[in-house]
Protein backbone atom coordinates (compact mmCIF):
# COMPACT_ATOMS: atom_id res chain seq x y z
CA UNK A 1 0.00 0.00 0.00
CA UNK A 2 1.74 3.55 -1.19
CA UNK A 3 2.14 5.93 1.57
CA UNK A 4 -0.58 8.53 0.23
CA UNK A 5 -1.21 11.43 2.23
CA UNK A 6 -4.50 13.86 1.54
CA UNK A 7 -2.46 17.08 0.46
CA UNK A 8 -0.73 14.31 -2.54
CA UNK A 9 -4.54 13.71 -3.28
CA UNK A 10 -5.21 17.30 -3.51
CA UNK A 11 -1.93 17.88 -5.44
CA UNK A 12 -3.27 15.12 -7.94
CA UNK A 13 -6.86 16.78 -8.43
CA UNK A 14 -5.40 20.24 -8.71
CA UNK A 15 -2.82 19.40 -11.14
CA UNK A 16 -5.15 16.82 -13.26
CA UNK A 17 -7.56 20.07 -13.29
CA UNK A 18 -5.22 22.80 -14.49
CA UNK A 19 -3.99 20.59 -17.69
CA UNK A 20 -7.74 20.67 -18.25
CA UNK A 21 -7.84 24.85 -17.87
CA UNK A 22 -4.13 25.27 -19.60
CA UNK A 23 -4.61 23.12 -22.56
CA UNK A 24 -7.61 22.11 -25.34
CA UNK A 25 -5.28 19.72 -27.00
CA UNK A 26 -7.53 16.34 -25.30
CA UNK A 27 -4.37 13.57 -26.23
CA UNK A 28 -1.93 15.68 -23.84
CA UNK A 29 -4.78 15.97 -21.32
CA UNK A 30 -5.50 12.52 -20.78
CA UNK A 31 -1.49 11.09 -21.23
CA UNK A 32 -0.96 13.95 -18.02
CA UNK A 33 -4.02 12.67 -16.09
CA UNK A 34 -3.47 8.94 -16.40
CA UNK A 35 0.55 9.70 -15.85
CA UNK A 36 -0.65 11.81 -12.63
CA UNK A 37 -3.17 9.17 -11.71
CA UNK A 38 -0.47 6.48 -11.18
CA UNK A 39 1.63 8.84 -9.45
CA UNK A 40 -0.51 9.44 -6.89
CA UNK A 41 -2.14 5.96 -6.57
CA UNK A 42 1.47 4.17 -6.90
CA UNK A 43 1.03 2.19 -9.97
CA UNK A 44 2.81 2.31 -13.05
CA UNK A 45 0.68 0.74 -15.54
CA UNK A 46 -3.35 1.84 -16.71
CA UNK A 47 -4.87 2.94 -19.82
CA UNK A 48 -7.80 5.68 -21.11
CA UNK A 49 -10.09 4.81 -23.53
CA UNK A 50 -12.90 6.82 -25.07
CA UNK A 51 -16.13 5.57 -25.81
CA UNK A 52 -17.29 5.43 -29.55
CA UNK A 53 -20.73 6.88 -29.28
CA UNK A 54 -22.48 5.07 -32.86
CA UNK A 55 -20.43 1.39 -32.20
CA UNK A 56 -20.16 1.19 -28.09
CA UNK A 57 -17.10 0.02 -28.87
CA UNK A 58 -14.26 1.36 -26.07
CA UNK A 59 -11.29 2.88 -28.22
CA UNK A 60 -7.72 2.90 -26.77
CA UNK A 61 -6.49 6.67 -26.29
CA UNK A 62 -3.87 6.83 -24.23
CA UNK A 63 -1.59 4.02 -21.79
CA UNK A 64 1.52 3.56 -19.70
CA UNK A 65 3.73 0.73 -18.63
CA UNK A 66 2.49 -1.76 -21.15
CA UNK A 67 4.02 -4.57 -23.48
CA UNK A 68 3.38 -3.06 -27.18
CA UNK A 69 1.66 -6.79 -27.62
CA UNK A 70 -0.87 -5.84 -25.21
CA UNK A 71 -1.77 -2.89 -26.69
CA UNK A 72 -2.24 -3.56 -29.93
CA UNK A 73 -4.69 -6.59 -28.36
CA UNK A 74 -6.55 -3.64 -26.38
CA UNK A 75 -6.92 -1.66 -29.13
CA UNK A 76 -10.40 -1.66 -29.63
CA UNK A 77 -12.44 -3.33 -26.91
CA UNK A 78 -16.01 -4.57 -28.26
CA UNK A 79 -19.18 -3.16 -26.55
CA UNK A 80 -20.11 -5.05 -23.77
CA UNK A 81 -16.91 -6.92 -23.35
CA UNK A 82 -15.68 -8.35 -20.46
CA UNK A 83 -15.29 -6.15 -17.15
CA UNK A 84 -14.51 -3.19 -18.79
CA UNK A 85 -17.55 -3.19 -21.49
CA UNK A 86 -19.48 -4.06 -18.03
CA UNK A 87 -18.34 -1.04 -16.30
CA UNK A 88 -19.34 0.98 -19.02
CA UNK A 89 -22.49 -0.25 -19.28
CA UNK A 90 -23.06 0.34 -15.63
CA UNK A 91 -21.69 3.29 -15.47
CA UNK A 92 -20.21 1.92 -11.82
CA UNK A 93 -16.71 1.42 -10.64
CA UNK A 94 -14.97 -2.08 -11.27
CA UNK A 95 -12.52 -3.68 -8.80
CA UNK A 96 -11.22 -6.83 -9.62
CA UNK A 97 -9.02 -8.53 -6.59
CA UNK A 98 -7.38 -11.46 -8.43
CA UNK A 99 -7.11 -11.77 -11.84
CA UNK A 100 -6.25 -15.27 -12.23
CA UNK A 101 -9.70 -15.86 -10.67
CA UNK A 102 -11.36 -13.85 -13.05
CA UNK A 103 -12.87 -15.61 -16.45
CA UNK A 104 -12.12 -11.92 -18.41
CA UNK A 105 -11.78 -12.15 -22.13
CA UNK A 106 -8.04 -10.97 -21.67
CA UNK A 107 -6.87 -12.45 -18.76
CA UNK A 108 -4.27 -14.25 -20.21
CA UNK A 109 -2.76 -11.42 -22.12
CA UNK A 110 -3.20 -9.58 -18.14
CA UNK A 111 -1.09 -12.48 -16.70
CA UNK A 112 1.51 -12.10 -18.99
CA UNK A 113 1.63 -8.60 -18.57
CA UNK A 114 1.95 -9.66 -14.20
CA UNK A 115 -1.28 -7.95 -13.20
CA UNK A 116 -2.54 -9.28 -10.49
CA UNK A 117 -5.27 -7.32 -9.74
CA UNK A 118 -7.09 -3.83 -11.49
CA UNK A 119 -9.86 -1.39 -11.04
CA UNK A 120 -12.31 -0.03 -14.30
CA UNK A 121 -13.52 3.06 -13.82
CA UNK A 122 -16.08 5.04 -15.90
CA UNK A 123 -15.17 8.66 -16.70
CA UNK A 124 -18.69 10.28 -16.32
CA UNK A 125 -20.01 13.68 -17.28
CA UNK A 126 -23.41 14.97 -16.81
CA UNK A 127 -24.31 11.28 -16.52
CA UNK A 128 -23.15 10.51 -19.76
CA UNK A 129 -20.04 7.48 -19.33
CA UNK A 130 -18.06 8.66 -22.01
CA UNK A 131 -14.97 6.51 -21.47
CA UNK A 132 -13.09 4.30 -19.38
CA UNK A 133 -10.15 4.47 -16.90
CA UNK A 134 -8.01 1.48 -16.52
CA UNK A 135 -5.48 0.86 -13.48
CA UNK A 136 -3.34 -2.52 -13.19
CA UNK A 137 -1.24 -3.21 -10.10
CA UNK A 138 1.32 -6.10 -10.66
CA UNK A 139 1.58 -5.97 -6.76
CA UNK A 140 -1.07 -8.14 -4.41
CA UNK A 141 -2.68 -5.04 -4.40
CA UNK A 142 -6.49 -4.75 -3.19
CA UNK A 143 -7.67 -1.06 -3.89
CA UNK A 144 -9.19 -0.06 -0.80
CA UNK A 145 -12.48 2.71 -0.36
CA UNK A 146 -9.87 5.41 -0.20
CA UNK A 147 -8.55 4.39 -3.49
CA UNK A 148 -11.72 3.75 -4.89
CA UNK A 149 -12.84 7.63 -3.66
CA UNK A 150 -9.68 8.91 -5.04
CA UNK A 151 -10.13 7.52 -8.86
CA UNK A 152 -13.59 8.57 -8.26
CA UNK A 153 -12.52 12.20 -7.85
CA UNK A 154 -10.22 12.32 -10.75
CA UNK A 155 -12.55 9.98 -13.29
CA UNK A 156 -14.66 13.11 -12.84
CA UNK A 157 -12.52 15.49 -13.90
CA UNK A 158 -11.35 13.69 -16.62
CA UNK A 159 -14.77 13.03 -17.91
CA UNK A 160 -15.48 17.20 -17.69
CA UNK A 161 -11.76 17.57 -19.69
CA UNK A 162 -13.34 15.17 -22.20
CA UNK A 163 -16.72 16.65 -22.30
CA UNK A 164 -15.10 19.52 -22.54
CA UNK A 165 -12.91 18.78 -25.68
CA UNK A 166 -15.36 16.83 -27.53
CA UNK A 167 -18.29 20.43 -27.04
CA UNK A 168 -15.24 22.28 -28.91
CA UNK A 169 -14.36 19.72 -31.32
CA UNK A 170 -17.92 19.42 -32.22
CA UNK A 171 -18.56 23.55 -32.54
CA UNK A 172 -14.92 23.43 -34.36
CA UNK A 173 -16.48 20.84 -36.96
CA UNK A 174 -19.86 22.65 -36.89
CA UNK A 175 -18.18 26.20 -37.68
CA UNK A 176 -15.68 24.17 -40.29
CA UNK A 177 -18.84 22.62 -42.18
CA UNK A 178 -20.50 26.04 -41.87
CA UNK A 179 -17.47 28.03 -43.50
CA UNK A 180 -17.40 24.83 -46.43
CA UNK A 181 -21.19 25.88 -47.20
CA UNK A 182 -20.44 29.45 -46.75
CA UNK A 183 -17.45 29.26 -49.24
CA UNK A 184 -19.06 27.05 -51.56
CA UNK A 185 -22.61 29.26 -52.12
CA UNK A 186 -23.07 29.88 -55.50
CA UNK A 187 -24.65 33.39 -53.95
CA UNK A 188 -23.11 35.50 -52.56
CA UNK A 189 -23.57 36.45 -48.73
CA UNK A 190 -23.26 39.21 -46.57
CA UNK A 191 -24.46 39.51 -42.81
CA UNK A 192 -25.14 42.50 -40.84
CA UNK A 193 -25.53 42.89 -37.50
CA UNK A 194 -28.31 44.59 -35.32
CA UNK A 195 -26.40 48.46 -35.99
CA UNK A 196 -26.42 47.11 -39.72
CA UNK A 197 -21.92 46.43 -39.43
CA UNK A 198 -20.71 44.13 -41.59
CA UNK A 199 -20.17 41.15 -39.86
CA UNK A 200 -19.62 38.66 -42.65
CA UNK A 201 -18.88 38.63 -46.26
CA UNK A 202 -18.09 35.14 -48.53
CA UNK A 203 -16.13 34.92 -51.11
CA UNK A 204 -18.52 34.69 -53.79
CA UNK A 205 -20.30 38.53 -52.19
CA UNK A 206 -16.60 39.63 -52.64
CA UNK A 207 -15.96 38.36 -55.82
CA UNK A 208 -18.90 39.54 -57.52
CA UNK A 209 -19.06 43.02 -56.41
CA UNK A 210 -15.29 42.81 -56.52
CA UNK A 211 -15.39 44.06 -52.71
CA UNK A 212 -12.17 45.47 -50.37
CA UNK A 213 -12.17 43.82 -47.19
CA UNK A 214 -15.04 45.65 -45.13
CA UNK A 215 -15.82 42.60 -42.97
CA UNK A 216 -14.87 42.76 -39.06
CA UNK A 217 -13.72 46.43 -39.04
CA UNK A 218 -16.76 48.27 -38.04
CA UNK A 219 -17.59 48.99 -42.01
CA UNK A 220 -21.31 49.40 -42.16
CA UNK A 221 -23.80 49.47 -45.18
CA UNK A 222 -23.15 52.90 -46.12
CA UNK A 223 -19.10 51.83 -46.65
CA UNK A 224 -20.70 48.96 -48.80
CA UNK A 225 -22.94 51.49 -50.83
CA UNK A 226 -19.73 53.47 -51.22
CA UNK A 227 -17.36 51.03 -52.30
CA UNK A 228 -19.77 50.14 -55.28
CA UNK A 229 -21.85 53.35 -55.69
CA UNK A 230 -19.35 54.85 -58.17
CA UNK A 231 -19.69 50.99 -60.32
CA UNK A 232 -23.62 50.91 -60.21
CA UNK A 233 -24.84 51.88 -63.80
CA UNK A 234 -28.86 51.67 -62.65
CA UNK A 235 -28.95 52.94 -59.13
CA UNK A 236 -32.75 52.58 -59.14
CA UNK A 237 -32.42 51.98 -55.20
CA UNK A 238 -29.24 51.69 -53.40
CA UNK A 239 -28.91 48.87 -50.73
CA UNK A 240 -29.21 51.61 -47.74
CA UNK A 241 -32.40 52.76 -49.16
CA UNK A 242 -33.53 49.33 -49.61
CA UNK A 243 -32.54 48.41 -45.94
CA UNK A 244 -35.22 51.60 -45.04
CA UNK A 245 -37.74 49.91 -47.06
CA UNK A 246 -37.42 46.70 -44.62
CA UNK A 247 -39.53 48.98 -42.41
CA UNK A 248 -42.64 48.93 -44.79
CA UNK A 249 -43.74 45.78 -44.59
CA UNK A 250 -45.33 46.58 -48.49
CA UNK A 251 -41.66 46.35 -49.60
CA UNK A 252 -40.18 43.86 -51.69
CA UNK A 253 -36.40 43.99 -50.31
CA UNK A 254 -34.58 43.33 -53.25
CA UNK A 255 -32.77 45.28 -55.72
CA UNK A 256 -31.06 45.15 -59.20
CA UNK A 257 -27.82 46.52 -59.89
CA UNK A 258 -26.34 47.15 -63.02
CA UNK A 259 -22.28 47.41 -62.33
CA UNK A 260 -20.35 48.46 -64.92
CA UNK A 261 -16.74 47.30 -63.55
CA UNK A 262 -14.45 45.46 -63.30
CA UNK A 263 -16.55 43.61 -66.30
CA UNK A 264 -20.11 44.64 -67.11
CA UNK A 265 -23.05 42.85 -64.62
CA UNK A 266 -26.15 43.05 -63.35
CA UNK A 267 -26.81 41.70 -59.68
CA UNK A 268 -29.55 40.87 -57.67
CA UNK A 269 -29.31 41.86 -54.33
CA UNK A 270 -31.86 40.38 -51.50
CA UNK A 271 -32.11 41.54 -48.06
CA UNK A 272 -33.73 39.09 -45.61
CA UNK A 273 -34.15 39.17 -41.67
CA UNK A 274 -32.35 36.97 -39.32
CA UNK A 275 -34.18 35.89 -36.09
CA UNK A 276 -32.65 34.22 -33.16
CA UNK A 277 -34.63 30.93 -31.71
CA UNK A 278 -36.09 32.87 -28.92
CA UNK A 279 -37.65 35.11 -31.97
CA UNK A 280 -34.82 38.73 -31.85
CA UNK A 281 -33.38 40.33 -34.09
CA UNK A 282 -29.15 39.23 -34.77
CA UNK A 283 -29.25 41.56 -37.79
CA UNK A 284 -29.59 41.17 -41.68
CA UNK A 285 -28.59 38.99 -44.54
CA UNK A 286 -27.77 40.05 -48.26
CA UNK A 287 -28.00 37.59 -51.22
CA UNK A 288 -26.18 38.59 -54.02
CA UNK A 289 -26.94 36.96 -56.99
CA UNK A 290 -25.06 37.57 -60.06
CA UNK A 291 -28.39 37.93 -62.65
CA UNK A 292 -26.26 38.53 -66.24
CA UNK A 293 -26.65 35.50 -67.94
CA UNK A 294 -30.47 35.49 -66.87
CA UNK A 295 -30.75 38.66 -68.25
CA UNK A 296 -28.92 38.33 -71.44
CA UNK A 297 -31.32 35.31 -72.20
CA UNK A 298 -34.55 37.47 -71.39
CA UNK A 299 -33.42 39.86 -73.91
CA UNK A 300 -32.27 37.08 -76.13
CA UNK A 301 -35.94 35.57 -75.86
CA UNK A 302 -37.43 38.88 -76.86
CA UNK A 303 -35.35 40.13 -79.44
CA UNK A 304 -35.96 36.64 -80.91
CA UNK A 305 -39.45 37.44 -80.65
CA UNK A 306 -39.10 40.35 -82.38
CA UNK A 307 -36.56 39.54 -84.79
CA UNK A 308 -39.31 36.02 -85.94
CA UNK A 309 -42.06 37.92 -85.85
CA UNK A 310 -40.57 40.52 -88.31
CA UNK A 311 -38.69 38.46 -90.32
CA UNK A 312 -41.05 35.79 -91.06
CA UNK A 313 -43.99 38.03 -91.83
CA UNK A 314 -41.94 39.51 -94.47
CA UNK A 315 -41.29 36.56 -96.86
CA UNK A 316 -44.62 34.84 -95.44
CA UNK A 317 -46.71 37.57 -96.56
CA UNK A 318 -45.12 37.86 -100.01
CA UNK A 319 -45.20 33.93 -100.86
CA UNK A 320 -49.01 34.40 -99.44
CA UNK A 321 -49.58 37.04 -101.94
CA UNK A 322 -48.56 35.56 -105.03
CA UNK A 323 -49.66 32.33 -103.99
CA UNK A 324 -53.06 33.86 -103.75
CA UNK A 325 -52.76 36.20 -107.04
CA UNK A 326 -51.36 32.78 -109.19
CA UNK A 327 -55.05 31.31 -107.87
CA UNK A 328 -57.15 33.88 -108.89
CA UNK A 329 -60.29 32.46 -110.96
CA UNK A 330 -61.04 36.01 -112.49
CA UNK A 331 -57.48 36.67 -113.87
CA UNK A 332 -55.50 34.38 -116.83
CA UNK A 333 -51.59 35.43 -116.10
CA UNK A 334 -49.45 35.30 -119.08
CA UNK A 335 -46.38 32.36 -118.57
CA UNK A 336 -43.96 34.86 -117.62
CA UNK A 337 -46.23 36.32 -115.10
CA UNK A 338 -46.48 33.00 -113.36
CA UNK A 339 -43.02 32.27 -113.64
CA UNK A 340 -42.15 35.22 -112.49
CA UNK A 341 -44.65 35.25 -109.44
CA UNK A 342 -43.40 31.52 -109.11
CA UNK A 343 -39.77 32.01 -108.70
CA UNK A 344 -40.18 34.73 -106.21
CA UNK A 345 -41.95 32.52 -104.18
CA UNK A 346 -39.11 30.25 -104.43
CA UNK A 347 -36.91 32.67 -103.61
CA UNK A 348 -39.10 33.81 -100.55
CA UNK A 349 -39.56 30.25 -99.17
CA UNK A 350 -35.42 29.80 -99.46
CA UNK A 351 -35.26 33.29 -97.28
CA UNK A 352 -37.69 31.51 -94.71
CA UNK A 353 -35.82 28.43 -95.02
CA UNK A 354 -32.38 30.23 -94.30
CA UNK A 355 -33.76 31.62 -91.37
CA UNK A 356 -35.23 29.11 -89.72
CA UNK A 357 -31.82 27.56 -90.36
CA UNK A 358 -29.88 30.30 -88.70
CA UNK A 359 -32.72 30.11 -85.61
CA UNK A 360 -32.05 26.38 -85.45
CA UNK A 361 -28.19 26.58 -85.21
CA UNK A 362 -28.41 29.71 -83.24
CA UNK A 363 -29.98 27.65 -80.64
CA UNK A 364 -27.64 24.58 -81.04
CA UNK A 365 -24.34 27.06 -80.16
CA UNK A 366 -26.86 28.38 -77.17
CA UNK A 367 -26.87 24.46 -75.84
CA UNK A 368 -23.40 23.82 -77.12
CA UNK A 369 -24.54 20.90 -78.87
CA UNK A 370 -23.25 22.34 -82.71
CA UNK A 371 -21.69 19.57 -83.89
CA UNK A 372 -19.17 20.22 -86.70
CA UNK A 373 -17.35 16.86 -88.56
CA UNK A 374 -13.96 18.37 -89.54
CA UNK A 375 -12.56 16.37 -92.62
CA UNK A 376 -9.65 16.98 -95.03
CA UNK A 377 -11.27 19.56 -97.51
CA UNK A 378 -10.86 21.27 -100.38
CA UNK A 379 -12.07 25.05 -100.48
CA UNK A 380 -11.38 25.52 -104.01
CA UNK A 381 -14.36 24.15 -105.06
CA UNK A 382 -16.44 25.35 -102.39
CA UNK A 383 -15.26 28.98 -103.10
CA UNK A 384 -15.77 28.61 -106.73
CA UNK A 385 -19.64 27.49 -106.69
CA UNK A 386 -20.11 29.92 -104.35
CA UNK A 387 -18.44 32.37 -106.78
CA UNK A 388 -20.89 31.14 -109.02
CA UNK A 389 -24.02 31.10 -107.25
CA UNK A 390 -24.15 34.63 -106.40
CA UNK A 391 -23.02 35.49 -109.95
CA UNK A 392 -26.05 34.05 -110.88
CA UNK A 393 -27.88 35.86 -108.11
CA UNK A 394 -26.75 39.47 -108.19
CA UNK A 395 -25.94 41.27 -111.71
CA UNK A 396 -24.82 44.16 -110.05
CA UNK A 397 -21.68 42.61 -108.67
CA UNK A 398 -18.44 41.60 -109.89
CA UNK A 399 -17.51 38.12 -108.12
CA UNK A 400 -13.92 37.63 -108.71
CA UNK A 401 -11.73 34.50 -107.14
CA UNK A 402 -8.61 35.32 -106.53
CA UNK A 403 -6.64 31.46 -105.47
CA UNK A 404 -2.85 31.27 -105.53
CA UNK A 405 -2.40 27.64 -107.89
CA UNK A 406 -1.80 25.57 -105.03
CA UNK A 407 -4.12 25.34 -102.05
CA UNK A 408 -3.89 22.93 -99.77
CA UNK A 409 -6.81 20.82 -97.83
CA UNK A 410 -7.81 22.17 -94.65
CA UNK A 411 -9.30 20.30 -91.86
CA UNK A 412 -13.12 21.28 -91.77
CA UNK A 413 -16.60 20.38 -92.25
CA UNK A 414 -17.14 21.25 -95.82
CA UNK A 415 -21.30 22.12 -95.08
CA UNK A 416 -20.23 24.53 -92.72
CA UNK A 417 -17.01 26.28 -94.58
CA UNK A 418 -19.42 26.47 -97.21
CA UNK A 419 -22.56 27.69 -95.10
CA UNK A 420 -19.78 30.67 -93.87
CA UNK A 421 -18.29 31.60 -96.60
CA UNK A 422 -21.91 31.66 -98.15
CA UNK A 423 -22.97 34.04 -95.23
CA UNK A 424 -20.04 36.29 -96.32
CA UNK A 425 -20.35 36.83 -99.68
CA UNK A 426 -24.43 37.11 -98.73
CA UNK A 427 -23.29 40.11 -96.84
CA UNK A 428 -21.12 41.88 -99.20
CA UNK A 429 -24.14 41.71 -101.62
CA UNK A 430 -26.15 43.29 -99.18
CA UNK A 431 -24.01 45.98 -98.04
CA UNK A 432 -22.95 46.73 -101.40
CA UNK A 433 -26.28 48.14 -102.25
CA UNK A 434 -24.92 50.42 -105.22
CA UNK A 435 -23.37 47.15 -107.06
CA UNK A 436 -18.93 46.85 -107.66
CA UNK A 437 -16.60 44.45 -107.06
CA UNK A 438 -16.50 41.55 -104.47
CA UNK A 439 -13.29 39.52 -104.19
CA UNK A 440 -12.71 36.46 -102.63
CA UNK A 441 -9.49 35.33 -102.06
CA UNK A 442 -7.71 32.55 -99.93
CA UNK A 443 -4.17 32.18 -98.94
CA UNK A 444 -1.78 29.75 -97.01
CA UNK A 445 -0.29 30.93 -93.71
CA UNK A 446 1.27 29.47 -90.50
CA UNK A 447 -0.56 26.26 -90.72
CA UNK A 448 -3.94 28.07 -92.05
CA UNK A 449 -5.70 28.68 -95.07
CA UNK A 450 -6.85 32.60 -94.63
CA UNK A 451 -10.39 33.10 -96.70
CA UNK A 452 -11.38 36.39 -97.33
CA UNK A 453 -14.21 38.68 -98.59
CA UNK A 454 -13.87 42.21 -99.63
CA UNK A 455 -16.31 44.54 -100.60
CA UNK A 456 -16.59 48.01 -101.78
CA UNK A 457 -19.61 48.75 -100.05
CA UNK A 458 -20.87 50.95 -97.10
CA UNK A 459 -18.44 49.94 -94.39
CA UNK A 460 -18.98 49.85 -90.63
CA UNK A 461 -18.13 52.52 -88.41
CA UNK A 462 -15.45 51.74 -85.86
CA UNK A 463 -17.53 51.92 -82.77
CA UNK A 464 -19.65 48.93 -84.26
CA UNK A 465 -17.14 46.55 -85.07
CA UNK A 466 -16.61 45.11 -82.04
CA UNK A 467 -20.28 44.59 -81.52
CA UNK A 468 -21.11 43.06 -85.37
CA UNK A 469 -20.90 39.25 -84.12
CA UNK A 470 -22.99 39.74 -81.48
CA UNK A 471 -26.25 37.52 -82.01
CA UNK A 472 -29.19 39.65 -83.22
CA UNK A 473 -26.84 43.03 -83.64
CA UNK A 474 -27.38 44.83 -86.52
CA UNK A 475 -25.65 48.22 -87.14
CA UNK A 476 -28.50 50.80 -86.61
CA UNK A 477 -28.41 53.42 -89.78
CA UNK A 478 -31.32 53.55 -92.53
CA UNK A 479 -28.88 51.52 -95.19
CA UNK A 480 -28.85 48.19 -93.53
CA UNK A 481 -32.79 48.52 -91.73
CA UNK A 482 -33.80 48.80 -95.94
CA UNK A 483 -32.07 45.67 -96.63
CA UNK A 484 -33.34 43.28 -93.48
CA UNK A 485 -31.82 40.67 -91.64
CA UNK A 486 -31.93 38.45 -88.30
CA UNK A 487 -28.32 39.78 -87.15
CA UNK A 488 -27.43 36.49 -86.24
CA UNK A 489 -25.49 35.21 -89.41
CA UNK A 490 -21.99 36.89 -88.26
CA UNK A 491 -22.33 35.62 -85.03
CA UNK A 492 -23.51 31.78 -85.94
CA UNK A 493 -20.01 31.94 -88.18
CA UNK A 494 -17.93 33.28 -85.88
CA UNK A 495 -19.30 30.18 -83.71
CA UNK A 496 -18.78 27.60 -86.72
CA UNK A 497 -15.05 28.94 -87.06
CA UNK A 498 -14.07 28.80 -83.49
CA UNK A 499 -15.54 25.60 -83.25
CA UNK A 500 -13.10 24.42 -86.07
CA UNK A 501 -10.72 26.34 -83.88
CA UNK A 502 -10.17 29.56 -86.55
CA UNK A 503 -10.38 33.01 -86.07
CA UNK A 504 -12.89 35.45 -88.32
CA UNK A 505 -12.74 39.49 -88.20
CA UNK A 506 -13.42 42.24 -89.91
CA UNK A 507 -11.25 45.21 -91.02
CA UNK A 508 -13.49 47.95 -92.75
CA UNK A 509 -13.95 51.61 -93.42
CA UNK A 510 -17.00 54.01 -93.36
CA UNK A 511 -18.17 54.44 -97.23
CA UNK A 512 -15.00 52.49 -98.87
CA UNK A 513 -15.82 48.73 -98.01
CA UNK A 514 -15.16 45.79 -95.47
CA UNK A 515 -13.39 43.03 -95.47
CA UNK A 516 -14.20 39.76 -93.76
CA UNK A 517 -11.20 36.95 -92.85
CA UNK A 518 -11.41 33.42 -91.69
CA UNK A 519 -9.00 30.95 -90.95
CA UNK A 520 -9.42 27.10 -91.04
CA UNK A 521 -6.50 24.98 -89.92
CA UNK A 522 -4.46 22.82 -92.39
CA UNK A 523 -5.38 19.20 -92.79
CA UNK A 524 -1.96 17.66 -91.21
P1 LIG B 1 -27.69 40.52 -90.72
O1 LIG B 1 -26.93 40.67 -91.98
O2 LIG B 1 -28.74 39.46 -90.78
O3 LIG B 1 -28.19 41.80 -90.15
P2 LIG B 1 -25.19 39.61 -89.63
O4 LIG B 1 -24.90 38.97 -88.33
O5 LIG B 1 -24.81 38.87 -90.85
O6 LIG B 1 -26.73 39.96 -89.61
O7 LIG B 1 -24.48 41.00 -89.65
C1 LIG B 1 -24.56 41.85 -88.53
C2 LIG B 1 -24.41 43.31 -88.95
O8 LIG B 1 -23.08 43.54 -89.43
C3 LIG B 1 -25.29 43.66 -90.10
O9 LIG B 1 -26.56 44.07 -89.65
C4 LIG B 1 -24.54 44.79 -90.73
O10 LIG B 1 -24.85 45.99 -90.08
C5 LIG B 1 -23.09 44.48 -90.46
N1 LIG B 1 -22.42 43.88 -91.65
C6 LIG B 1 -22.22 42.57 -91.89
N2 LIG B 1 -21.54 42.39 -93.04
C7 LIG B 1 -21.30 43.62 -93.55
C8 LIG B 1 -20.64 44.11 -94.71
N3 LIG B 1 -20.08 43.29 -95.59
N4 LIG B 1 -20.60 45.45 -94.87
C9 LIG B 1 -21.15 46.28 -93.99
N5 LIG B 1 -21.79 45.88 -92.86
C10 LIG B 1 -21.86 44.58 -92.65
Amino acid sequence: MPDRTRPAELAALTSIAAQVNCTQDLDEILAGALQTTLEVIGEDSGEIFLLDEETGDLILHTHAGLSDSFVAAEAVVPAGQCVCGRAVQSGEIALVADITAHPARSRAACLREGFHSCVRLPLLARGQVLGLLNIQSRNQREFTQADVDLLTAVGNQIGIAIANAQLIDDAERRRATLDSVMNSLVDGLILLDKRDRIVYVNPRAQEILDLPVLEGAGHTLDDLDRAIGARVARPRRTLGQLRAALADPQSTPSVELALTAPAPRTVQARFFSIHEAGGGSLGLGILIRDITREKELDEMKSQLLSTVSHELRTPLASIKGFATTLLRDDVEWDDASRREFLSIIDQESDRLGELIGNLLDMSRIEAGTLRIEPEPADLRPIIQATAAEFRMLSRAHDIEVDLPTALPAVLADPRRARQVLRNLVENAVKYSPDGGPITITARVTSGEVQTSVADRGIGIEESQLAHIFDRFYQVDSASTRKVGGSGLGLSICQAIIEAHRGKLWVESRPGLGSTFHFTLPLAR
